[in-house]
C-alpha cells in the first residue's frame, strides 16, 4: 500500500531524549523551555526576527484576523484548504472570493481590485503548494486601498522570495506544522509579523489575553502549544535537510517519468524555489484524472484531490459561486504520493501505471 502522505517520524531515541527533561522539569505546556527553544531555532533557521509557536495553523489564521481587528469583507482564494475560508467566517468576517491565476494556482492579483468594496478590510491569500503569491502586486493593491494582508503559508515552510523568507510578507503570515506538512510538530502552527506592537498583541491573544497573573490586555484564546509538540519540532529540525533532499529527488523522478503525460504542473515563481511540499498535476480532463486515480487505487496506491472541490461552491454556510479557473483546476488536479519514506522505485511504479492509463 502506498498512501498519499506519511508523516515523518524521527528515530524514537531522538525524541525520547527530550522526554527526560520534560519529566525532570514537570513543565508540560504554557510556553515552556522547549517551546521557547523551538521559537528561537526556527527564527534562526527561517531567518526572521519574530515568530510565535501556536496550537495549529487554523488558530494561527484566526488569531491573525482577530489581532488585525478585521470585521468586514476579506478577499480570499477559493482554491485552498477549508481552514482558509472557515477562519474568516469563524471570526465573523465575510469571505469574498476571487478566481485563481492559471499558472500559479494562487489568487489572481489582477482580479483583486474589481472585488474591492467599501467594506473590504483585508486580503487573505494562500501560497498554494508553497508557490509564492504575487506578493509585490498584492502589497501595492493593499497600500492603495488601505487593506491588511494575511498570507496563509501553511504549505510554505522554508520558501524564500529573492533570498528573503516568504513569511516576511504581508502584515501577518501563518504556517502549519501539522503532521502531514513538510516540517511538523505533530500539531502546531506559526505566526509571523514584523510589527513589534502587533507581535505583542498576538502574544497576549495566544495566552487568554493575560498581562501578568491577574490582569488582561486583550481578548484572548488558548493558542499555546505543549512541550511534547515542541520536542517533535526540535527533533525534526535536525532531519530537515534530509527530508528536503529526499523530496527533491522524488520530485525530479516524477518529472522525468511523466514528461509524456498530458498534464501540467503549477508554474513556480522564478524568484523563488520549490520546497517540494506536494506533487500536484493538473490533467487535461477530469475523466483522465479520475481514471488514473481509480487505477492507482486498484493497485493500492492512494492519491488526493487536493484541493477539491472549490471552496466557493461547497461550503454549507456560504452562497455557492462558480469560478472558471478554480472549478476547472479543482476538477482536474491530483496530488501524487510524496513523503520521505517513498522510494524511487515506488515513484517509477506510480508513473508506469499513470502512463498505462493514458496510453490505453
Ligand atoms: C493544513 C492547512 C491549514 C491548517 O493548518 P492546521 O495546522 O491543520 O490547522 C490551513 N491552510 C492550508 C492551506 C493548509 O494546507
Amino acid at each position: 500500500m502506498i498512501p498519499v502522505t506519511k508523516p515523518f517520524l524521527p528515530p524514537q531515541e531522538a525524541y525520547s531524549k527530550y522526554l527526560t527533561g520534560i519529566w525532570q522539569r514537570n513543565w508540560l505546556t504554557n510556553m515552556g523551555p522547549l517551546a521557547s527553544e523551538l521559537e528561537m531555532k526556527l527564527k534562526k533557521h527561517l531567518q526572521v526576527n519574530h515568530l510565535l509557536f501556536v496550537t495549529n495553523g487554523t488558530v494561527a489564521l484566526q488569531m491573525a484576523i482577530k489581532a488585525l481587528d478585521l470585521k468586514g469583507e476579506i478577499i480570499t482564494t477559493p482554491f485552498s484548504f477549508v481552514a482558509t475560508t472557515s477562519s474568516i467566517v469563524w471570526e465573523g468576517c465575510t469571505p469574498v472570493f476571487v478566481d485563481i491565476e492559471v499558472n500559479s494556482l494562487n489568487i489572481d492579483s489582477s482580479k483583486i481590485e474589481a472585488a474591492i468594496t467599501e467594506n473590504t478590510e483585508a486580503i487573505l491569500a494562500t501560497h498554494v503548494y508553497g508557490n509564492p503569491c504575487d506578493v509585490i502586486e498584492i502589497q501595492k493593491i493593499a497600500k492603495k486601498h488601505n487593506l491588511k494582508v494575511i498570507y496563509d503559508g501553511a504549505h510554505a515552510f522554508g520558501v524564500q522570495i529573492n533570498g528573503k523568507s516568504i513569511f516576511e510578507y504581508g502584515d501577518i503570515s501563518t504556517c502549519s506544522l501539522h503532521a502531514t506538512k513538510l516540517y511538523h510538530s505533530i500539531e502546531g502552527g506559526l505566526i509571523f509579523t514584523k510589527d513589534v506592537a502587533l507581535l505583542k498583541k498576538l502574544a497576549y491573544i495566544r495566552n487568554f489575553g493575560f498581562d501578568g497573573p491577574e490582569a488582561f490586555a486583550e481578548l484572548g484564546i488558548n493558542g499555546k502549544n505543549s512541550e511534547f509538540h515542541a520536542a517533535m519540532g526540535l527533533v525534526n529540525l535536525d532531519y530537515l535537510d534530509q527530508i528536503s533532499q529526499k523530496r527533491k529527488e522524488l520530485t525530479v523522478r516524477y518529472d522525468e517519468n511523466l514528461v509524456t503525460l498530458k498534464a501540467r504542473r503549477p508554474i513556480w515563481k522564478i524568484y523563488s524555489e520549490n520546497n517540494y511540499a506536494y506533487y500536484p498535476i493538473v490533467f487535461e480532463s477530469e475523466e483522465l484524472m479520475l481514471k488514473c486515480m481509480e487505477y492507482l487505487k486498484s493497485n493500492e496506491i492512494f492519491t488526493r484531490r487536493y484541493f477539491y472541490p472549490s471552496l466557493a461552491n461547497t461550503l454549507p454556510y456560504l452562497e455557492p459561486m462558480d469560478f472558471e479557473i478554480t472549478d476547472k483546476v479543482a476538477k482536474c488536479i491530483l496530488c501524487l504520493p510524496l513523503y520521505p519514506d517513498l522510494s524511487l522505485e515506488e515513484v517509477d511504479l506510480i508513473c508506469r501505471l499513470i502512463l498505462r492509463v493514458q496510453n490505453n
